[in-house]
């Protein structure tokens, strides 16, 4: 019968590790407090859904999507401050940039030698080591230490002898939400150099940051000839219409580029980036309102016994509920029933034992997930 048949082919024509594999989760989450993946929980304001639906009313939508993307790329490399000598490439979110970087960097080995390899601190985002097992790459983890930095020595030492394609550097980090100390961040990015190893900083959660790798870069372009700089809309306020881009060296971002589908920004998300770009401000005063906010968050969590909340540079909140009692699936159930949706990252990774992570929201979403953990504890 057919479904035997579609089996069969299955098992002969899809890749076995992708057969074993499970999609990308995403949580339920309709009529529930979303606080589970870090969205701008504002939303327009009138005016601009109203200007905005205007401009997506008048598009060309019987032409395909301009393929150089030339004036989002402008606007994009001005506002946030692109280097002399650099370019700028976009993807479909920055998941597709990730996906695309390994593609460009799968190169055939000689027998004997090494498959190129994707090296990233773990606890960290899921998307570096889904990209290598994809590409059919390696992937290496070295644990972050016990206070989430970058463990330099093992760092060095992993990229001195792997000599990975990409090294990944989430800054400021998911779902650590911290941001690594300066100084580590050049040493790891200097062992990479010598290794000959392409680095990317991966800043999605810049809005929330009180520092950017950027200026590192361009107080030092000779030093970060080989660093790849990547951002998002989606921290920004835009998760919806998938906008991500990528800073490097020209020539570099000229090769990765390659790889990229012609037409991967559709018109919808070139004409909403642009648009959001022209009103920078809003998004702006509405990351304010999040810092404000996570302050907030920060204080209340810290005065609940039992519960440890780490410093964040993002719009997440990382904590570890460290009193005698329940286990961090049941804490995470508890406060599912009170309608809130948070992420348990416990079983991710051993140094996330007991953690969950916490997106920051509206005054009002906070207080309610404030006290749905309370109640579940
Ligand atoms: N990088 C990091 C560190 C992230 O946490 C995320 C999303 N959670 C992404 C990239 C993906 O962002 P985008 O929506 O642009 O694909």
């Amino acid at each position: 019968d057919t479904a035997s048949a579609v089996n069969a082919l299955i098992g002969r024509r899809i890749r076995q590790d992708v057969q074993s594999m499970h999609a990308y989760a995403i949580q339920d989450s309709k009529g529930m407090v979303k606080l589970d993946a870090m969205e701008n929980p504002h939303r327009l304001p009138a005016d601009l859904q109203e200007a905005l639906g205007k401009r997506l009313g008048a598009l060309a939508f019987n032409r395909y999507p301009d393929g150089r993307v030339n004036d989002l790329r402008q606007a994009l490399a001005t506002y946030a401050g692109m280097p002399q000598g650099f370019d700028l490439m976009l993807g479909n979110g920055s998941d597709e940039l990730i996906s695309l970087l390994a593609m460009a960097c799968d190169v055939p080995v000689q027998p004997g030698q090494a498959k190129p390899a994707i090296l990233a601190p773990l606890p960290g985002f899921v998307m570096y080591a889904m990209s290598a097992q994809l590409q059919g790459l390696d992937f290496i983890g070295v644990p972050l230490t016990a206070d989430f930095e970058l463990d330099v020595p093992a760092m060095v030492q992993a990229i001195t002898e792997q000599q990975p394609a990409i090294v990944y550097l989430a800054y400021p980090n998911n779902p650590t939400a911290n941001l690594w100390d300066e100084a580590d961040m050049v040493r790891v990015v200097a062992a990479a150099k010598a290794a000959g190893s392409i680095v990317a900083i991966d800043e999605a959660y810049q809005p929330f940051s009180s520092r950017t790798y950027l200026d590192v870069i361009r107080a030092n372009p000779a030093d970060n000839s080989h660093v790849l700089l990547m951002r998002t809309l989606s921290k920004f306020g835009l998760a919806g219409v998938r906008l991500g881009y990528m800073m490097g060296p020209t020539a570099l971002v000229a090769q990765v580029d390659k790889v990229r589908p012609p037409y991967n920004i559709s018109v919808l998300n070139y004409e909403c980036a642009l648009f959001a770009l022209e009103h920078a401000d809003v998004f702006a005063a509405q990351a304010a309102d999040l810092r404000a906010q996570r302050s907030r968050l920060l204080a209340a969590l810290r005065a609940l016994p039992g519960v440890k909340a780490w410093d964040s540079d993002a719009n997440m909140v990382l904590i570890r509920l460290e009193g005698a009692g329940e286990p961090a699936q049941k804490v995470f159930d508890g406060m599912k029933a009170r309608g809130v949706l948070v992420k348990n990252v416990s079983k991710m990774h051993p140094l996330l034992a007991q953690c969950l992570r916490l997106t920051v929201g509206t005054a009002d979403e906070n207080t309610r997930m404030l006290k749905a953990l309370q109640e579940s504890l």
